[in-house]
């Protein structure tokens, strides 16, 4: 799971909240016929056919986040409507979309959109109704957006917590294995799209069974964060850090050619070299395969450093080798 599919509202949710919107309009809609007030009844089904258009295309896998957010401000321009001519009666509907907003919306703009589109229903509802239950409205329309806020705001600390706790090595704190398709395939889009440069260094600790066997375990252990600090202090901005596995690590250097991937990697193999650990006197050395992005291939790209770093490990380790 990345985080783009966490961020997601789940289709069946997405069907369900626009099958009731549609059934709410519908009785509204069906009761003003029977009443005789066509005027209200031709205007709440004018209102259920964005609904209807925005559950089409998520039927068909096509609805994307503007569409629905466009649907929910048309929705919310008919309860102002529904307001001004129905007074509370339209009132009560704000409750229910005002929650919508924090569920399509960032934090901030559902705040914003949320306040203002309650503004306007107040207001219109005065057309109608004594201020004092206009009051009344207002207090339970700020309890609303508050709750919707922080509800908002506890669901996205959350999510964030998930997607460290799915995408984070323990031990190294730097990403795990999940985190490798996402990333290095955000890299190959762009480079599809934008022609964006991308470099990936492969980078592998050299007699690093040694350490185990000479210190234990534990040691072994410490080394390991102590050079996952120190690639994550010297990255530049941008740069992602993958524990590839048990002692090798992938650094995906995004808008960086081969040219100056290799000075950083470079730079990174001499930072590696002068760790010191108490206790530890081998000295700490890694071999790194670099290699920029040339097709489309994940694989291919990862192999060519993965080639890069054993002619490193073969012209005798503690050097960094550019993939031809
Ligand atoms: P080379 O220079 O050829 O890379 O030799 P190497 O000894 O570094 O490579 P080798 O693949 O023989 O050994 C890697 C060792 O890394 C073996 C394994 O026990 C150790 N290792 C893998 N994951 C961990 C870990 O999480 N903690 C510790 N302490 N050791 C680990
Ligand atoms: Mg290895
Ligand atoms: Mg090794």
């Amino acid at each position: 799971m990345n985080l783009e599919s966490v961020n997601k509202i789940p289709r069946n949710a997405s069907i369900v909240f626009h099958l009731f919107a549609i059934v709410t309009l519908s009785v509204f809609s069906l009761y003003r016929i029977w009443i005789g007030d066509y005027k209200h009844a031709g205007f709440f089904s004018l209102a259920i056919t964005p609904l209807l258009f925005s559950l089409l295309r998520e039927w068909q896998y096509k609805a994307n986040i503007i569409q629905k957010q466009i649907t929910l401000i048309i929705v919310s321009i008919a309860i102002c409507y529904s307001c001004f001519y129905l007074g509370y009666k339209g009132l009560i509907y704000l409750f229910p979309t005002i929650f919508v907003y924090f569920f399509l919306f960032s934090i901030k703009h559902a705040l914003l959109l949320s306040c203002l589109y309650s503004l306007f229903g107040l207001g219109f509802a005065l057309n109608i109704e004594p201020s004092s239950v206009i009051a009344r409205y207002s207090i339970a329309i700020i309890d609303c957006i508050v709750f919707g806020t922080l509800f908002s705001h506890i669901i996205n600390k959350q999510k964030d917590a998930l997607f460290y706790l799915a995408n984070t090595d323990e031990l190294t704190g730097v990403y795990n294995r999940k985190r490798l398709k996402p990333s290095l395939n955000s890299a190959i889009e762009n480079k599809i799209k934008h022609q964006t440069k991308a470099s990936l260094l492969l980078l592998d600790l050299d007699h690093f069974k040694q350490i185990n066997d000479t210190y234990g375990h534990i040691t072994g252990d410490n080394v390991l964060r102590a050079v996952a600090e120190t690639i994550t202090r010297n990255k530049p901005d941008g740069a992602e850090v993958i524990r590839f596995g048990g002692e090798e690590f992938l650094i995906k250097l995004p808008g960086t050619d081969g040219e100056h991937a290799l000075i950083f990697a470079e730079q990174l193999r001499q930072r590696i070299s002068q760790i010191t650990l108490t206790g530890v006197s081998q000295l700490i050395t890694c071999s790194i395969g670099v290699k920029e992005l040339e097709g489309d291939s994940l694989d291919e790209w990862i192999n060519s450093c993965d080639k890069a770093l054993y002619k490193a490990k073969n012209a005798g380790r503690n050097r960094v080798i550019q993939a031809g």
